[in-house]
């Protein structure tokens, strides 16, 4: 279905847990109260709101959390979904500690590709951004999904004064590896106000410099607004998700539900319709109509830019990216 801008909107990220077993900097502040599992949708309840969501015209989902394979029957919830008639794909966004022991499960489900979390080649500043020597843990789970023949793409948030000068060794990894690297801007949201990122272009610039040969990809690689370049004698791609200085609201394809059933038209505005509520209390139409309402209600861009009027109060933890 198209919102009020013309634009698709095909695409939804489902949030399946508020827990985390990293704590990384720009993500999760001390003390975040967890939630009571009764609070979280079941899967039989996300999978209901999958089912109304083809219907507005959702294909891709993108599952999220917290870290989402703390949910131990994750790979459970990617079958029921993928089994959904009119859904395309289903992939999921991870820090990778865990990967590595669910990937048969994943497979069997039908997983075809998975997001990475990655913000240093250097174990002890994983450590320092993350709180968890489990640098080692994450690289075992890169290589044997590779190995599972899954795609791969690794998401960086480079933050200045802690990993700002690892955008190199991380692009080298895409050299060396059939991955996508992709550089994602910071973001004003909860913890992301504390922090200072680094602008793409800026690094773009430091790449063509390094690369003067790398070319920007005609064609998008995957559901989202990563901007690709391709690098001679690369197996990999190097991206670059520029939600600040280079504003792509314009075509934003996506909309977002918490564990909690919490759905969201956009990540900078605390507004959200409660699809728990009406899972537990209300008629099935109700839940199309409230998906129809927040694809209606999509804003028409994000004001990053001018941190007084973000209304959103969550954390990224909570909202899952
Ligand atoms: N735990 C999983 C993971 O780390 O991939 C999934 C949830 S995490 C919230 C999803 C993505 O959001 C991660 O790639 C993380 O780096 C990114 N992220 C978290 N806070 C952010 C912020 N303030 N700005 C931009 N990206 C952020
Ligand atoms: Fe956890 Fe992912 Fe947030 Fe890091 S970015 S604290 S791994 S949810």
């Amino acid at each position: 279905m198209k919102d009020h801008f013309g634009r698709e909107i095909n695409y939804m990220r489902i949030s399946i847990t508020d827990k985390c077993n990293l704590r990384c900097k720009y993500c999760m502040p001390e003390g975040i109260e967890l939630v009571p599992m009764t609070d979280l949708l079941t899967f039989e309840e996300i999978v209901k709101v999958c089912e109304q969501a083809v219907k507005v015209g959702i294909k891709n989902i993108k599952i999220t959390g917290g870290e989402p394979l703390v949910r131990r029957d994750a790979p459970k919830l990617i079958g029921m979904i993928n089994s959904i008639s009119g859904i395309e794909s289903v992939s999921m966004t991870t820090n990778g500690v865990l990967l590595k022991q669910f990937l048969p499960d994943l497979k069997r489900n039908g997983l075809k590709s998975i997001n990475i979390s990655l913000d240093t080649m250097d174990p002890t500043l994983y450590q320092k951004l993350t709180g968890k020597d489990a640098f080692t843990q994450v690289m075992d789970s890169i290589f044997a999904a590779l190995d599972a023949g899954l795609r791969v793409k690794l998401n960086t948030v480079l933050l200045q004064g802690y990993n700002e000068n690892e955008w190199g060794k991380l692009v080298d990894f895409a050299r060396r590896n059939p991955v996508a690297i992709r550089f994602i801007e910071i973001m004003p949201i909860g913890q992301g106000k504390v922090f200072s990122g680094i602008s793409n272009q800026e690094l773009i610039d430091c790449l063509k410099r390094r690369y003067p040969e790398m070319k920007r990809n005609p064609a998008p690689l995957g559901n989202g607004p990563a901007i690709y370049y391709s690098i001679p004698g690369f197996q990999g791609d190097v991206g670059f998700i520029s939600a600040l200085h280079g504003k792509f609201c314009d075509q934003c394809n996506r909309i977002r539900m918490s564990a909690q059933g919490e759905l969201k038209p956009c990540l900078c505005y605390g507004k959200s319709i409660d699809l728990r509520d009406i899972l537990r209390h209300k008629e099935e139409i109700e839940l199309e109509n409230a998906l129809r309402q927040a694809i209606a209600e999509k804003p028409q861009a994000h004001c990053f830019e001018r941190q007084d009027e973000i209304t959103e109060e969550k954390k990224m933890i909570s909202i899952g990216g």
